[in-house]
């Protein structure tokens, strides 16, 4: 299996040579040549088997240079019940992602139950081990560089610590996470992990983080990477459970599903339509912004249109004005003609924006089940409410915008899969705010707040982050 550049001019490459890579050289992304087809014979023997048997029948298929026997060790390793024990509910954490059923036909599905209490644990996890096993082979060491405004950092670093040959160098705003999210980050007292708190905003933390990485003889001596969502190996870990979701609400293969996905870069619907793509009975795949309605936009209109601002919003995870991961799916719409996504995103990097109307590609878009929908923070708390009322579940705020969009386009007789992507407890504002009490938490992680803190408060200087990441990284 050879990956391909959406932009047509980058090597291809094995699956282990893009791993620890960010974008391709081309300022594309990269994707299977073609995605493999799983028959009716595979995916019946599919049903019924766990979520590690499912990750080594699914990524098996996309990753082709790992020993199979030593792929499956690093999927053992990673999905067990030890890993996401985070359960609030009293589901089985043997399940890593339980389904959870509010009425015949509609369900949530529990992807928070990872050390940081959001999805991204899903991948991250399997990208820690995935990234010290390639780096034991080649005696390589990296030091990851990131910038966070919440969930991203704090998944890397749980899934990082401790890791031979890793060290991650986090940044954060000194202002703007949640006391929750801080105290996650902070309270990690592994050596390998230093979390850098700026003095400014994560706009000036992510400039940083720009430009070390443009600094190219920088970069290579010190074996600069990152762990961001453009990462192939992070969403196609991510389909994986789209399939163990499929089983879990169907009792045949003759029926097709649902899915809504609270939506900011594309990753996790992206991983959606990966599954489609591969073979699973996938109807509709329902994308669900916030205030930033970039991909809504699209989706209703054809036009794609980054904006210059992003809105700060009560589902600060989906604040993205721009989805990094939407090119791999458009390359697929367009028949993968990479001269056009070439075309297309130039002018989305000039500023610019694109129409897929006038041309009839936008008439494709249903062949590909994607619908989409928006949400506001009244809508937020207000689905929160009634999914609390009804219900008796308790659901953070991203997963109120996908519970919302996807009931707009509920079908009879297609169940109704929702992503749950983060825990109440991560968003305690929201949550007061709707039903006027706190929430549910954990118990293991009560006192998180009152742990001690290990953190480098500096200035928004660059030469100060390169001097520390100096400074430590010797052996
Ligand atoms: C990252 C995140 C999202 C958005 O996921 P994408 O893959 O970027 O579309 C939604 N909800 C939560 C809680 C997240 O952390």
């Amino acid at each position: 299996m050879n990956y391909i550049s959406t932009r047509g001019l980058a090597p291809q490459l094995r699956f282990s040579e893009i791993l620890l890579g960010g974008l391709a050289s081309d300022g594309g992304l990269y994707v299977p040549e073609s995605y493999p087809k799983l028959s009716a014979d595979e995916l019946a023997a599919m049903r019924g088997m766990n979520y590690r048997e499912l990750a080594f029948a699914v990524l098996s298929r996309l990753i082709d240079d790992i020993p199979h026997d030593d792929l499956r060790k690093l999927i053992d390793k990673t999905y067990t019940a030890e890993v996401y024990r985070f359960t609030n509910t009293g589901e089985n954490a043997e399940d890593i992602t339980p389904l959870k059923t509010l009425e015949p036909g509609l369900h949530v599905l529990a992807l928070s139950n990872g050390p940081t209490l959001a999805f991204k644990d899903m991948a991250m996890q399997l990208l820690g081990n995935l990234f010290e096993y390639v780096l034991d082979k080649t005696h390589g060491e990296l030091n990851i560089l990131g910038a966070t405004s919440g969930d991203t950092g704090s998944a890397a670093e749980y899934a990082m610590r401790g890791k031979r040959g890793i060290r991650v160098f986090m940044l954060s705003p000194e202002h703007g996470m949640t006391r929750f999210q801080q105290a996650q980050m902070y309270a990690l007292q592994d050596d390998n992990i230093q979390n850098l708190v700026i003095r400014g905003v994560f706009d000036q933390c992510q400039d940083i983080v720009k430009a070390v990485s443009n600094d190219l003889e920088f970069k290579s001596k010190h074996h600069i990477g990152a762990v961001n969502s453009i990462n192939w190996a992070r969403v196609a870990a991510q389909s994986v459970y789209y399939f163990k979701a499929y089983f879990a609400a169907t009792h045949s293969n003759d029926q097709s599903v649902s899915f809504s996905v609270p939506s900011g870069n594309f990753g996790n619907v992206c991983a959606g339509h990966i599954a489609r793509q591969m073979g699973l009975p996938i109807n509709k795949l329902i994308v669900a912004s916030n205030e930033n309605d970039v991909l809504d936009e699209f989706f209703k209109t054809g036009v794609y249109r980054p904006r210059p601002e992003t809105r700060h919003t009560s589902s600060p995870s989906m604040d993205i004005s721009k989805a990094s991961n939407f090119e791999r799916f458009v390359f697929d719409l367009s028949g993968r003609d990479a001269a056009r996504i070439r075309a297309l995103w130039g002018a989305v990097e000039s500023g610019g924006s694109f129409d897929l109307k006038a041309d009839g590609l936008f008439g494709r878009v249903p062949d590909f089940g994607m619908v989409s929908g928006s949400s506001n923070h009244a809508n937020r708390i207000d689905t929160i409410r009634t999914v609390y009322e009804v219900y008796g579940t308790m659901i953070d705020p991203h997963t109120a915008d996908g519970i919302k969009v996807g009931l707009e386009h509920r079908e009879p007789g297609v169940p109704l899969i929702c992503m749950e992507t983060a825990q109440p407890a991560k968003f305690d504002d929201a949550i007061r705010e709707a039903l006027g009490i706190e929430p549910v938490r954990p118990a293991e992680l009560a006192d998180l707040e009152a742990q001690p803190q290990r953190k480098h408060v500096m200035d928004a200087d660059v030469n100060a982050v390169k001097q520390f990441v100096v400074d430590h990284s010797r052996q």
